[in-house]
């Protein structure tokens, strides 16, 4: 298991050498601190500045694959040339172009409906449940709710998504109190896979900063690609990472850093030059 200073000095290492880079950067628990609500999960000018800084790099592609739906990236993340990958990477905003990969809405949305109205009834007058319609996807979050009761509910309301959707074109996810149904195309390694393909990034250098379960599917496929799989906190075990970071205060130092030396390679290698 290496640390946060071996990754950087690995990867300004292959960066030298004249590889590109992909970085992967989940945005909840790893960028900023887990909130009360999504809504609360803002960022503050410091990661805007940093993100706005490594988009201007010509050598790198920055990729922000989030669980959050592609609406609230793009008005947390407001960074023109940052790419923002919602919903797990079913909504994707790329330069100008806006894709929806592996779903049909009209066909989706229906289903998710359903559950939604299921779980609304659930959680009805109980307190600290927030169900977050996503639109392609319905969550449930229980992190505020009374530890045996959430239980009970995550249960239950497991039992009725699995009882509505079918398994062949849905996928029910589960997490630190935490359910939600979505795609069966709602998969950061297939995200992963596929951003991949479309960047034609044969060669490149793959490092992925995450902090959960779902993060860990794209570990794999990380991993597989000779690439770096980062783990941020505690709340997971994250047995697939290459490397612990303890906080997404640390990661953003790492990334300062790492464009900090980007920028000094810069000075060498025409490549990484900053386009402003
Ligand atoms: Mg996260």
């Amino acid at each position: 298991m290496m640390i946060g200073s071996e990754v950087l000095a690995n990867t300004r290492r292959q960066l030298r050498a004249g590889r590109h880079l992909v970085l992967f950067l989940d945005y909840d628990g790893t960028l900023v601190p887990i909130a009360r609500t999504p809504d609360e999960a803002r960022p503050d000018g410091t990661l805007l500045t940093l993100l706005n800084d490594l988009t201007h790099v010509s050598a790198i592609h920055t990729i922000i694959l989030s669980g959050r739906p592609l609406s609230s990236l793009q008005a947390m993340l407001p960074i023109p040339g940052l790419i923002l990958a919602g919903t797990y990477g079913m909504e994707v905003q790329w330069g100008g172009k806006l894709m929806t990969r592996g779903v049909t809405p009209a066909q989706i949305r229906p289903v998710i409906a359903q559950v939604k109205a299921e779980w609304e009834r659930l959680t009805d007058k109980r307190n600290g449940f927030l169900l977050e319609d996503k639109g392609l996807a319905v969550a449930l979050h229980a992190r505020w709710a009374d530890p045996a009761e959430a239980d009970v509910v995550l249960n239950t309301a497991r039992v009725a998504a699995t009882q509505t959707v079918s398994a062949d074109n849905f996928r029910i996810l589960g997490g630190d109190r935490f359910l939600e149904v979505a795609p069966a195309a709602a998969h950061k390694g297939h995200t992963v896979e596929w951003l991949l393909d479309q960047i034609h990034a044969a060669g490149a250098l793959l490092v992925y900063f995450g902090d959960d379960d779902k993060d860990e599917e794209a570990f794999a496929v990380i991993r597989q690609g000779g690439g770096i799989a980062v783990g941020v906190g505690q709340r997971y075990e994250l047995a697939q990472a290459d490397a612990r970071i303890a906080s997404p205060e640390i990661v953003r130092d790492w990334l300062r850093r790492f464009y900090d030396d980007v920028c000094q390679i810069n000075s060498n290698v025409e490549r990484f030059r900053i386009v402003r």
